[in-house]
């Protein structure tokens, strides 16, 4: 190499990492990635591709903006909870919480004698204040993980007596029916399609009989000519009685009247409830059991419990989201019409474009059916596509040929980073999609 030769001006690694950009990257990514884009970055310069000068912003482009590849979306479907993206986005609370349980906590231990204490009891205490009749509580990884662990040590070996009406596919190909078959218990069909009595129930159990489960079609409705037996009247069998809701309502909510609720299952004479973490509670993916203490124990001791229990992370975010203030699916899912609307049409009015009025929707395995009055922002259909490859992304709804924004999902906040997005997806003119 003479002199003159501009690869002599190549940056050496040690002194690009002694700059505090990538000092910090070092902290963020870990010191091999960030080393990697900048081998790349000399590689590129010593085959004369790129200037010597430019090793440094080079490298640094390379390097991913996250510590890890999921990507964070706003969510402008209008659909409060999206299985696909995340569904419950968590609380500015909730967020805090997992920072705090992130390094040694008690998670299973008790500060006072240094012995091992009940794992996540501040969990399961706010689960059990905030649905009274629950004696007992316990939170496992998901609403599936709930159903299989209570069939399982109520039934397995045994009969599990199930309504005909409410064998589901909860979503992904992933059955019910299949579910507890997994788990070494019986299906005991009763009932048809859309009728199933106590009677039904009646004469099917016997002996071999495990429990009752009933379940919430929490994803499709059956009209016309139904009826199925209340959960009074199969309380009084005399076999425990899993109630699986699913959306993981602790309250009635006015607003999703067909959507049953973890308290008013109790009340009406469920053994227990199952139900999900991240639905309608709008909290972190887990599975909660709340009800009868001793039968709730009988589950927290079955050995299934250890291979289904959640981290700290997940008990630490669901407490907050259970003490705290209401979640973003909350909010979302009353979010006041006409704050919306204006949010929309002042959208509409900085890109010149319309306003339509939409149905958004529960979604997620709640409130089938049910609409929720709403506007959004439409576009040409292309610009779906560049919405979602944009940054950040956005994930708007196709329907008909047309790109709708819904603003009912998109927090305030964000609406100026929203604009900008749909400037930036227009201004692709839909090449490269
Ligand atoms: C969503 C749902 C499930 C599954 O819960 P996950 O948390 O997704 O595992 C089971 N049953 C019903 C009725 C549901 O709605």
């Amino acid at each position: 190499m003479s002199q003159t030769d501009p690869r002599r001006r190549i940056p050496r690694t040690d002194s690009l990492l002694a700059e505090p950009a990538f000092a910090a990257a070092v902290a963020r990514h870990g010191e091999a990635l960030v080393k990697g884009a900048i081998t790349a970055a000399q590689q590129r310069a010593r085959a004369g591709e790129i200037a010597p000068e430019e090793v440094g912003s080079v490298a640094q482009a390379a390097l991913p903006s996250r510590a890890t590849t999921l990507r964070p979306l706003l969510n402008a479907t209008g659909v409060v909870v999206h299985t696909n993206i995340g569904r419950a986005p968590l609380s500015q609370a909730a967020i805090e919480a997992i920072e705090a349980a992130a390094g040694y906590v008690d998670v299973e231990f008790d500060v006072e004698t240094g012995a091992r204490a009940k794992r996540g009891r501040g969990t399961l205490e706010a689960l059990r204040e905030a649905v009274p009749g629950a004696g007992g509580a316990l939170v496992v990884n998901n609403g599936a993980a709930a159903l299989v662990l209570a069939t399982t040590a109520l039934a397995a070996g045994r009969e599990v007596v199930v309504s005909r009406g409410e064998m589901v596919e909860i979503g992904d190909g992933f059955r019910l029916p299949d579910l507890i078959a997994s788990t070494g218990a019986r299906l005991r069909e009763v009932g048809t399609t859309n009728r199933t009595t106590v009677r039904d129930y009646a004469d099917a159990i016997g002996p071999d009989t495990g429990c009752i489960l009933k379940v919430h079609p929490s994803n499709f409705r059956v009209e016309g000519f139904t009826s199925e037996a209340a959960l009074e009247e199969l309380a009084a069998l005399g076999v425990p009685v899993v109630m699986d809701i699913g959306s993981g309502l602790l309250r009635p909510d006015p607003m999703l009247p067909e959507e049953p609720d973890a308290t008013t299952s109790l009340r009406r004479g469920a053994t227990v409830v199952t139900a999900s973490g991240d639905k309608l509670l709008g909290g972190p993916q887990a599975g909660l059991v709340l009800g009868d203490a001793e039968v709730v124990e009988q589950l927290r001791r079955h050995p299934l419990a250890r291979a289904l229990r959640v981290d700290k992370l997940t008990l630490a975010a669901l407490e907050a989201t259970l003490r705290g203030p209401r979640p973003p699916v909350t909010s979302y899912l009353h979010a006041d019409a006409g704050v919306v609307r204006q949010r929309t049409e002042a959208l509409a009015r900085a890109m010149g474009r319309e306003v339509v009025d939409v149905a958004g929707a529960v979604g997620g395995g709640g409130a089938p059916g049910l609409e929720l009055p709403g506007c959004a922002v439409e576009l040409p259909d292309w610009c779906a596509v560049a919405l979602r490859r944009g940054e950040p992304g956005v994930v708007a709804r196709v329907e008909r040929g047309r790109c709708l924004v819904d603003l009912r999902c998109v927090p305030t906040e964000s609406d100026d980073e929203l604009l900008g997005a749909i400037r930036a997806a227009l201004a692709t003119g839909g090449v490269g999609s």
